[in-house]
């Protein structure tokens, strides 16, 4: 059973560290949140730059019609000489008149609209009034201290107080209205979760949906699980409607994936033999694909710089599955609960950082020499060219890496940058 785990038990050598970062901004998420909800429309409210970077991280081709856009804010709209709102609700009404398969709007905040002080909230009601049965909803994916994950997490707890009420689900013990799992993941992968639950005999639902229409229903002391582990907002508001967060590992590799699926199966109950029987195809398949892996990981010294916060969960999974050895594991920031277990899993005295100095980090970096460096791309070329192999990280948000079944692409992901180096030194 996943008992509740307190890091500061756990021999992990924790810091903290302030100064200058290096991070992509919340809009970043825009781009596999419009691939999730595929009836969704994030029109982002900010300057040029906002519109470049949203463009160039899509990697937009000129004649798609995508599902993002962004409504610049010019310099009469940042000198406060013109209305913004006036605009907005121009902008807006333009937009769902031109695209009728529109049925959720999401007027995502930038630093521009937030200095501003453009209330999106407001403008989000004022327009999801005038345009029924359009949902217009409003979130931030600002900058302005916070990192590129953090947008997925204010747009998923955004949606979170417009979820219906759930009736109990009839499969389920009386009153219970079956598990909620949070936080966006692969299609491909949703689906082999959605059979292992339905193995388990346990009734769920994800969030977000694929759709408006498909958002889940949720209900009271219902249990959820989060899928990744940057969601904090988005469990504050779960728990704000009642509904109880399930402590467990992250479904990356085999031993994070079946430690997730137990705290799902201990909270309802689920036999053991049953579980064995669920999970054991998927445990042997993982471990097969791992394997010839672990031959090239093994040994390998690896360095996290703070970016997705998924470094702890990643690191776990190198050290404990592959055999690789931690060097620093740095993290935007460091949720002591949600990632209770991923600390408790790393080998004692690994060296876990929260926050960012970049100089500090860069110098510990290069001093240590690692074989592997995770890092954002804007450091990653730098590091290259002194010889160091990088693995972006952003590339595990576009990947599909949790379950069993991926448990092999994720490693292949890290071990992929060595055998490249490998190659070049040839
Ligand atoms: S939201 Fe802020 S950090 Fe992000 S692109 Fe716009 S101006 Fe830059």
């Amino acid at each position: 059973m996943n008992a509740p785990v307190r890091p500061e038990s756990c021999g992990i050598d924790l810091a903290r560290e302030r100064g200058q970062r290096a991070v992509f901004c919340g809009l970043t998420g825009i781009v596999w949140l419009h691939r999730k909800i595929q009836d969704a429309f994030f029109l982002v409210v900010g300057s040029r730059t906002c519109a470049h970077l949203i463009q160039s991280a899509a990697g937009v081709m000129i004649f798609a019609e995508p599902r993002f856009a962004t409504a610049i804010l010019d310099e009469r709209d940042l000198a406060g000489l013109a209305d913004a709102e006036d605009e907005l609700d121009r902008v807006v009404e333009r937009l769902v008149a031109r695209r009728p398969d529109i049925r959720l709007l999401f007027l995502v905040g930038s630093c521009p609209s937030e200095v501003i002080k453009l209330d999106l909230s407001r403008a989000s009601l004022r327009l999801s009034r005038r345009l029924a049965p359009v949902r217009v909803l409003s979130y931030s994916g600002s900058g302005i201290e916070t990192t590129f994950t953090e947008g997925e997490d204010a747009c998923l707890a955004a949606l979170v107080p417009e979820l219906a009420e759930a009736l109990p689900e009839p499969e389920a013990p009386a009153g219970e209205a079956g598990l909620l799992v949070a936080g966006a993941l692969g299609d491909v992968v949703e689906d082999q979760f959605a059979r292992l639950f339905a193995d388990l005999g346990i009734p769920v639902r994800f969030l977000p949906g694929r759709s408006a229409g498909t958002m889940p229903a949720i209900a009271p002391g219902q249990p959820f699980l989060l899928a990744q582990p940057f969601l904090a907002g988005t469990a504050r508001a779960l728990e704000a409607r009642g509904l109880h967060h399930l402590p467990a590992p992250f479904p990356l590799g085999a031993e994070g994936t079946t430690g997730w699926l137990r705290a799902a199966a201990d909270a309802f109950g689920v036999d053991p033999a049953r579980f064995e029987a669920a999970t054991a195809p998927g445990r042997r398949r993982a471990a097969t694909a791992l394997a010839p892996h672990r031959a090239r990981l093994s040994g390998k010294r690896v360095f996290f710089f703070p970016d997705s916060q998924l470094e702890v969960p990643l690191a776990r999974f190198l050290a404990a599955e592959l055999d690789a050895e931690i060097v620093e594991v740095g993290t935007p920031y460091l949720h002591r609960g949600h990632l209770a277990h991923e600390i408790a899993g790393l080998p004692p005295g690994t060296r876990v950082v929260e926050g960012q100095s970049l100089d500090d980090q860069m110098d510990r970096a290069r001093a240590a020499r690692p074989d592997l460096t995770v890092c954002g791309l804007g450091l990653a070329n730098p590091l290259e060219a002194e010889g160091l192999a990088t693995k972006w990280s952003i590339e595990l948000l576009f990947t599909p890496v949790q379950g069993y079944e991926q448990a092999g692409d994720l490693a292949e992901l890290f071990a992929r940058p060595l055998r490249r180096r490998g190659l070049l030194e040839v």
